[in-house]
């Protein structure tokens, strides 16, 4: 089975095997026919696509079809480190980590999966004055909006973490409340519900064109017929301007590979996140032992390429090796790479697309959003189903980067790392 497919679910209803377990009814649906129609139809079967459809549903709007042209997980939600904050340099996106972290807290007993949430803090390790003087207006910022990250000297950053070696570093930001989780059953998780909630998730099946209807909405064509939507969500991750594309909409996002690799399992050592400013490395330790880790390389400009290098797998053995000489030793037993969907100024595109009101566009969330799909689910739920729209609607619209009347509203978010 192809990790994060649950094909082999499939079935038309509930029903008990030989042994007497009862097993779920069918989550995706790989084969037949799209539905004719649908109130919405979200494009993307990702952590963004399926948390809305998730929260959609639990609202009571059913409705919904999701469309994914591979499989669940195929796209970045399915290739990242499962980092999870609330050290943000912007006030919005502190307080949206807040929610959604605690979001994150209740997915267990809310949706019933254990997405092995760690909460075992995310520390920032500084090597000049400068990164310093960077963490401290964060951490001033994080601590007035109830975030209590604290600017730790080297001794006491060493006292979390006594495998780091101190040469070099001068300080460190400490949040004990940041943690990491396992994203695929995170995405199992929303599918799961969502489905049994009503909504219908397809498999396999590619959006190859929009056709807009009159009196509003559009015909999703895939090549399993195609589905009349009163409203269409593009959450296609890094390919978003693609689908945008299709009804004449430029969406400023482009893809950047991120690699990242996974080590052997190893006696459970490291608490926190530990992140390098000045590298921009960063790992943890999983549940499962195993040490996962990035580190930022030179730009190699714009791709979807997904291949691995051995330029990142030098580089991060190296910075990894510098800080933690005791992982010297330890073996690489898996190394991947994603799309980051990068935006202009790091923060995603919400909300429906200037002169198209039944486009909605859920993108551009850069290299936290699987930390983010939690609250922008829920918020992007309440705003389709009538409630007063969160700000983020009016801050991270498409027209931000188009409009000079709305060019206040680029508050960049400036600390994209680890
Ligand atoms: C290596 C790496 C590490 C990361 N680490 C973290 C982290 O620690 N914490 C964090 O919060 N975030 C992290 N991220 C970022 C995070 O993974 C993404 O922001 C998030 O997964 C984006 O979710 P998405 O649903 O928007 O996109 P995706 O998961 O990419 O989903 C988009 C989906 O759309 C589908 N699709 C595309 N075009 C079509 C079409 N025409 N028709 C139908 N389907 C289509 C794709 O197949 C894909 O499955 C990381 C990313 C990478 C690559």
């Amino acid at each position: 089975m192809i990790p994060g497919n649950l094909d082999d679910d499939e079935g038309d209803e509930s029903r008990a095997d030989a042994s007497g377990e009862i097993r779920l009814p069918a989550t995706l649906e790989s084969s037949g026919p799209v539905p004719p129609k649908a109130e919405i139809v979200i494009v993307g079967g990702g952590v963004i696509g399926l948390a809305i459809a998730y929260y959609l549903a639990r609202r009571g709007l059913t409705d919904v079809v999701v469309l994914e042209r591979g499989y669940l997980a195929e796209g970045a939600s399915g290739r990242n480190g499962g980092g999870i904050r609330q050290q943000w340099s912007t006030e919005i996106n502190i307080r949206l980590m807040q929610e959604s972290v605690d979001l994150c807290r209740r997915f267990a007993v809310d949706l019933g999966v254990n997405v092995w949430f760690r909460q075992g803090g995310y520390l920032f390790l500084a090597r000049s004055q400068k990164e310093v003087a960077r963490l401290q207006k964060n951490i001033d910022l994080q601590n007035r909006c109830g975030v209590h990250t604290k600017m730790l000297e080297p001794k006491a950053a060493q006292e979390i973490v006594p495998e780091l070696d101190l040469r070099g570093i001068v300080g460190a930001a400490y949040n004990p409340t940041d943690g990491i989780l396992f994203p695929w059953p995170f995405l199992w998780g929303y599918a799961r519900q969502a489905a049994a909630h009503g909504v219908r998730i397809f498999t396999q099946t590619p959006v190859s064109g929009l056709v807009p209807q009159q009196g509003g909405g559009y015909d999703v064509v895939t090549p399993r017929g195609a589905v009349r939507a009163r409203r269409v969500i593009n959450a296609t991750g890094a390919w978003s301007p693609q689908l945008a594309k299709l009804i004449g909409v430029d969406v400023p996002t482009y893809p950047i590979r991120h690699e990242i690799c996974s080590s052997e399992p190893l006696k459970p050592f490291l608490r926190p996140m530990v992140s390098e400013l000045s590298s921009g490395l960063y790992c943890s330790q999983s549940m499962r032992g195993e040490i996962v880790g990035g580190v930022t390389l030179p730009g190699h400009g714009s791709t979807y390429a997904m291949g691995s290098t051995l330029e990142f797998l030098a580089t991060y053995a190296r910075r990894l090796v510098r800080l933690m000489p005791i992982l010297g030793d330890i073996k690489i037993l898996r190394q991947w790479a994603g799309p980051y969907d990068q935006s202009p100024d790091g923060n995603p595109i919400l909300g429906a697309a200037p002169a198209h009101p039944d486009f909605f566009l859920a993108c551009g969330f850069v290299g936290h959003g699987f930390m983010m799909a939690p609250i922008v689910g829920k918020l992007y739920a309440e705003y389709l189903t009538g409630d007063k729209p969160h700000e983020i609607f009016s801050r991270y619209t498409l027209g931000r980067f188009s409009d000079p009347a709305l060019a206040g509203q680029h508050e960049k978010e400036d600390f994209n790392i680890g």
